[in-house]
């Protein structure tokens, strides 16, 4: 089949997409405030401000049941709650746009193509929640992006959308960028907190949690890009609307990065509730040279892989975390039959022993003692024992460890044990006759 070329609408990789998310993306200048506002930009803010109170905000967002797109899905009306009922006083609204998944560029894409929408996304929840400064932290690999949101800040606060009187109403949002420094780490909450609270990016035990104790011990709002991105729609189109869109628990739509061994590769924006066989098969048409789909990776190093079996799966937060997966921010890596499942969990390893942050002991020690589990089984020198103690220590750091980077880096170790048992059997000393049991 032809490779979908820009503007065919009528290919499969883009008749298939539905956009919210990326509605703008190529369609207007990111870099001319007046392009956003001729497509409607800022309508949503105004309307919020001028025709709802706090409360009607926040309730919106929760009927629409926006959940968090950073990889948690955790419900974004509870969390604004929670910040708005803390007593009045400082508080903050914080952009996490420090992607760092491997493979995974989806707020990129949105950060250059639409940059005015999460500046709107997140004036609303400043008004919402009763904070007056945003911070956006985004990561030092994304120059193109910093430099497009810097231009936006500046023609908001020209335009009177941004700064002490938002639309002359008399609210306060102020909006300045953080650039971080390049540790995957920073992106959970309380180690990106620590690191624009000018201290070293590492995570600290929750609770307290950020809405109730963050940015300087006030009560901080962090949204994910595409979260925030999701908002001004809602606002404008009504929660009806939007949780028309989607399955029963996962509303709206999610960009993944489909990449790896698939024909047509690229961001794409699905309802969710799409299945995965959708997704490869007709949109991205498939597996190069006529071979047959082993598996597919969701969720980047926190997330597993679903083999193909299980291809009809529907992409929501609660179908992939049954499979041993996870949603993950979005990264969605294609595997095909001579793909050594083993590799995948050893490249996820290494990722994840050079990003630990070092601070707690299961997660420091446990992923150097894993991807060195993985690399005696590469080499043939392991035992049915050795992938006993590996499943052992698997579980022991997940349980163990003081965030998710560690709580879920044992994850594709984990799902390659359970769906690809016979692939780690073949590996063990050729003397070993023990089997290996899926977990
Ligand atoms: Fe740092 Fe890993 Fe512990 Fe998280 S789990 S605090 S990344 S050492």
């Amino acid at each position: 089949e032809a490779k979908p070329v820009l503007g065919d609408r009528h290919h499969p990789f883009f008749s298939r997409q539905l956009l919210i998310v990326r509605e703008n993306s190529g369609k207007i200048d990111p870099e001319k405030i007046g392009e956003y506002i001729a497509v409607g930009g800022y309508q949503a803010l105004h309307h919020a401000i001028y025709e709802m109170s706090q409360a009607e905000v926040i309730a919106e967002i929760t009927k629409s049941g926006l959940r968090g797109r950073g990889g948690a899905g955790y419900p974004t009306g509870l969390k604004w709650a929670t910040v708005a009922k803390m007593p009045p006083g400082q508080k903050y609204v914080i952009c996490n746009a420090d992607e760092g998944d491997p493979g995974a560029f989806m707020d990129r894409s949105v950060l250059e193509s639409d940059p005015h929408r999460i500046l709107e996304g997140m004036a609303i929840a400043g008004y919402a929640v009763g904070a007056t400064q945003g911070y956006i932290y985004v990561r030092a690999e994304y120059p193109l992006a910093i430099s497009r949101l810097q231009k936006a800040i500046q023609q908001a606060k020209r335009q009177g959308i941004l700064g002490s009187q938002v639309f002359g109403s008399g609210i306060d949002f102020r909006i300045d960028i953080r650039v971080g420094a390049g540790a995957f780490v920073c992106g959970e909450e309380t180690a990106l907190i620590a690191s624009i609270d000018g201290g070293r990016g590492t995570p600290r035990p929750r609770p307290p949690y950020p809405a109730v104790s963050g940015l300087w011990g006030e009560p901080t709002l962090i949204n994910n890009v595409e979260t925030l991105a999701n908002i001004a729609p809602i606002i404008k189109k009504g929660s009806g609307w939007f949780s028309g869109i989607g399955t029963e628990k996962s509303k709206g739509t999610k960009i993944f990065s489909l990449t790896g061994k698939i024909r047509n590769t690229g961001l794409i924006e699905v309802p969710m509730g799409i299945s995965l066989r959708t997704i490869i098969e007709d949109m991205g048409g498939g597996i190069p040279g006529g071979l047959k789909v082993k598996a597919v990776q969701t969720g980047g190093p926190s997330g597993g892989c679903i083999p193909a079996e299980h291809l009809d799966t529907p992409v929501d937060y609660e179908s992939l975390g049954i499979l041993g997966s996870m949603m993950g921010s979005g990264g969605m890596v294609v595997l095909d039959e001579n793909t050594s499942m083993v590799q995948v969990a050893q490249f996820y390893m290494e990722f994840c022993r050079g990003e630990t942050c070092g601070k707690c002991i299961p997660c420091r020690t446990g992923t150097v003692q894993l991807y060195q589990m993985l690399t005696k089984i590469l080499n043939k020198q392991a035992t049915t024992a050795d992938i006993e103690k590996m499943k052992l220590l698997s579980e022991m750091v997940k349980a163990t460890s003081l965030c998710g980077l560690g709580q879920t880096a044992p994850n594709p170790v984990l799902s390659t044990l359970r769906y690809f048992p016979e692939e780690y059997e073949a590996l063990l000393q050729p003397a070993e006759s023990g089997r290996v049991s899926g977990s």
